[in-house]
């Protein structure tokens, strides 16, 4: 909870805690007050608050239009650099596997520190949720195969419960993977390409 309540204080904003639907995960309202739910875990907390937060940054929705799915885009996009200082995490996810960069910040879940990684690092993200592909992106322009590389078949057979990173080299591909199950019923295993050189 202190990343959530630092960033309330370093931003002024007041931060509250309800019950609310299914759907909703948090709103913000337009006296520098963000609403959360308070029944979702702590990263989808931080994730949610830097959301909204950045939909109050930029002034979406004011004083009462709609917020467009280009809101949407951009209150994105912010909420990774709010969540993940670029000018630690850009050297970072250079220089560190995906379990380091995890262990560094704490805060975002493995699904945020994958996508902001490929965002600062280029490679293709794969994920797997129970053996069923739930994830297969990069950033543009980076093209790739909807198929996986046999380099990435590799490592995703030797991810598991008890193995649960491995890294590997090919000529001109590398490959981290890891496995994670933090108990919810998803065993979820998530694969990073990318080029050896920089
Ligand atoms: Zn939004």
């Amino acid at each position: 909870m202190k990343f959530l309540l630092d960033m309330a204080r370093r931003h002024d904003i007041e931060l509250h805690f309800k019950r609310l639907t299914d759907s909703v995960r948090g709103y913000s309202l337009p006296e520098r007050t963000i609403v959360i739910d308070l029944d979702l875990s702590e990263e989808r907390m931080n994730w949610t608050f830097c959301h909204e937060l950045a939909h109050l940054l930029q002034g979406h929705g004011k004083p009462d239009g709609p917020v467009t799915a280009q809101h949407e885009r951009e209150a994105h996009d912010q909420a990774q650099d709010l969540l993940l200082p670029p000018e630690t995490f850009h050297p970072d996810a250079h220089q560190l596997f995906l379990t380091e960069l995890k262990e560094r910040y704490p805060q975002a879940s493995w699904e945020v520190i994958a996508l902001t990684r490929v965002r600062h690092r280029p490679g293709v993200l794969t994920i797997f949720d129970n053996n069923k592909r739930t994830v297969r992106t990069a950033p543009q322009p980076l093209l790739y195969p909807s198929k996986l590389h046999p380099l990435e078949q590799a490592v995703r057979q030797t991810l598991n419960a008890n193995n649960p990173t491995a890294h590997q080299n090919g000529d001109d591909l590398q490959v981290e993977g890891v496995f994670i199950d933090e108990g919810r019923g998803v065993e979820r295993i998530i694969l990073i390409a990318d080029s050896d050189h920089e």
